[in-house]
């Protein structure tokens, strides 16, 4: 399509180039149905079109040949010139446009961790850390079934101010997710930091595995990205030199972390644990997280005798939720 789109819309070459591969990106995702762009729709501008003139100002390629315009550097202004890096996104948002950066982030020297602080990733609880401490979903979930609601409204009505509209929703509660888990995942790295541990997740089949859902949660649960809190842990924790241990998680909710009795009549209900070998009791996500962080623990030798040390009093007390907070 090359030439054809440079003589029908007088493109320079690099950005026919940059339309034909956005179009290639979005079929890429989705080759079932057919795709139309916003007129405003982002553009991806790389170094051939765009360049930096120090930090106030760059020079940018346009349908009426090259120009360089004035710009501001919002809070991440102490961001070294040096460390931004390829490709950055035009995008036009309430008249104003925007250039999002990517920036090169430095890894810390790596710490010799002294603990691990095992987290667990559920549903009801967006994640629980081994140290008792809850990441609630109760607000996300009041969101999302908002949001559920509005949506199936808006698809009923089917006009093209409706589909507007459902197009306006899905981004918005992208955006909240991301806020949310951005949220989650600096306050547990910050929290490994600050006692010097070590993070330990299980691997994601196990997120997938242990989640049986309703009808209606259907939604709620596909879209809830646990992938993305996983990845924000885990380069937030790279960032600062903590090291994330990925542990096999088969039956980390059926497991006693006091006797490593396993049995599915441990869980009488999905909310709680009783070990039907030793009696040992305990909210449900709180035991897997004790689970994850002891299965961590094995491959860690250094730091095991302190963690075992503390295993055998798991009754959660502290419970708080990350958003609102
Ligand atoms: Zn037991």
């Amino acid at each position: 399509m090359y030439r054809e789109i440079r003589e029908k819309f007088g493109l320079a070459a690099q950005l026919a180039i940059r339309v034909i591969a956005k179009v290639v990106e979005t079929y890429k995702v989705d080759k079932t149905s057919f795709h139309e762009f916003m007129d405003l729709g982002s553009i991806v501008y790389d170094q051939r079109i765009l360049s930096f003139k120090g930090m106030d100002q760059v020079s940018i390629s346009t349908t009426s040949g090259r120009i360089r315009v004035p710009i501001t550097i919002g809070k991440y202004g102490e961001i070294p010139f040096e460390r931004i890096r390829g490709q950055c996104d035009l995008v036009r948002k309430n008249k104003l446009f925007y250039l999002m950066v990517a920036v090169e982030f430095p890894e810390g020297p790596s710490i010799n961790p002294e603990n691990i602080i095992g987290i667990d990733m559920g549903i009801v609880n967006i994640a629980v850390d081994s140290t008792g401490k809850y990441y609630s979903g109760d607000h996300i979930r009041y969101v999302r079934e908002h949001h559920t609601d509005l949506r199936s409204r808006l698809q009923s009505v089917g006009t093209k101010s409706a589909r507007r509209h459902l197009q306006k929703l899905s981004g918005k509660e992208n955006r909240f997710v991301r806020n949310t888990n951005h949220i989650i995942s600096k306050e547990i790295v910050q929290k490994a930091k600050g006692t010097s541990s070590a993070i330990a997740i299980e691997n994601l089949e196990g997120i997938r595995m242990r989640t049986t859902v309703r009808k209606g949660n259907r939604y709620i649960h596909n879209s809830w990205s646990f992938y993305q809190l996983r990845s924000f842990i885990e380069y937030k924790a790279k960032g600062v030199g903590i090291p994330v241990i990925v542990v096999d998680p088969r039956n980390t909710s059926r497991e006693c972390p006091n006797c490593h009795a396993i049995s599915k009549k441990n869980r009488p209900e999905r909310s709680q644990f009783r070990c039907v070998s030793c009696g040992l009791e305990g909210e449900a996500d709180f035991i897997a997280s004790l689970n994850i962080r002891n299965r961590a623990a094995i491959n860690q030798p250094i730091v095991a005798g302190a963690i075992f040390d503390h295993s055998i009093h798991p009754v959660a007390s502290q419970r708080a939720s990350a958003v609102g907070s």
